[in-house]
């Protein structure tokens, strides 16, 4: 019976199935499985966890998270491409690999798995920010996922683990970290990829928290961090001027300065300014 370790070198596989990579589906592959099992293993414990790996492409991370010992990896690819490959993983686990050729955007995925479930996932970065919101925005809370662990360019993954105070900080951080724990745990060069991509890349953790951090409605911490970053050069009082007549007074009474910019307002800030706006 043919096993993970049995399964050829990726670049056998890329060659055998002539998986050229495609810039529009962002394929930058990586084929060091050493590197693929320490990503893996960087989602921490996966026995008895059901994985969502969304791009498995020729299945090199896909290999590392069933040999880590997931229960089940659900891998959603859009390109078919990667499927003949993706099925000799599947036929080296059997029962373990579920591949949906579907794209992560318009897929119900949650239909597919048993919780727990973590993600884990070398995304494609033209989807990769979009999907990363998606999941930081379910109906409620705590969300069906217990952990994110995904790759990003290394300038997005800052962006998701800033502290107030600089450029990085913005919609991205405050939504993360509200409800997780984000941090990045691997930064790699462009030459891990084939083919190299021009920038860095990081992978980040998130683990969602029980409950958030500060209270808050999701909608209007939502509405007040987009227009408070969408003019971040501006004071709170003129950014946010469109949420409430009186905003001047709601900045305060959330103990806050009106002169205050965006990007010196903590994630507790925001959440005071929210419930304050949403007093009504
Ligand atoms: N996981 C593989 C690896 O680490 O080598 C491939 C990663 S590559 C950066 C991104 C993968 O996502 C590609 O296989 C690409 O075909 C796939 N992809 C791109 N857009 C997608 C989408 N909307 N839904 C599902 N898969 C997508």
């Amino acid at each position: 019976m043919a096993t993970i370790d049995g399964l050829p070198p990726l670049r056998a596989v890329i060659a055998a199935h002539g998986l050229t990579a495609r810039k529009a589906l962002g394929q930058n592959f990586l084929l060091d499985l050493n590197l693929t099992a320490k990503i893996a293993r960087s989602a921490g414990d996966l026995r008895g966890t059901d994985v969502l790996e969304v791009g498995p492409g020729p299945g090199g991370l896909t290999r590392g998270l069933l040999a880590e010992g997931a229960r089940r990896v659900v891998a959603v690819e859009k390109d078919a491409r990667c499927l003949p490959a993706l099925a000799e993983v599947a036929a080296a686990c059997p029962g373990r690999l579920e591949v949906l050729h579907a794209d992560a955007l318009e897929l119900d995925w949650a239909a597919h798995l048993t919780p727990p479930i973590k993600v884990v996932a070398n995304l494609p970065y033209n989807v990769g920010t979009e999907l990363l919101v998606r999941w930081l925005t379910p109906q409620s809370w705590p969300p069906v996922w217990a952990s994110l662990t995904l790759m990003f360019q290394r300038e997005v993954a800052e962006r998701i683990v800033a502290a107030p105070g600089g450029k990085a900080y913005g919609r991205l951080a405050v939504l993360a970290q509200w409800r997780c724990d984000a941090r990045i745990v691997m930064s790699l060069p462009p030459e891990a990829f084939t083919p190299a991509p021009k920038v860095r890349s990081a992978v980040v953790h998130l683990d969602a928290l029980p409950q958030p951090r500060f209270e808050a409605d999701p909608k209007v911490l939502q509405r007040v961090v987009a227009a408070g970053f969408n003019q971040r050069r501006k004071m709170l009082r003129a950014a946010l001027k469109g949420l409430a007549p009186d905003i001047e007074a709601r900045i305060v009474a959330a103990g806050l300065k009106p002169t205050d910019r965006a990007e010196q307002v903590p994630i507790e800030g925001f959440c005071a300014l929210a419930r304050q706006i949403a007093a009504g």
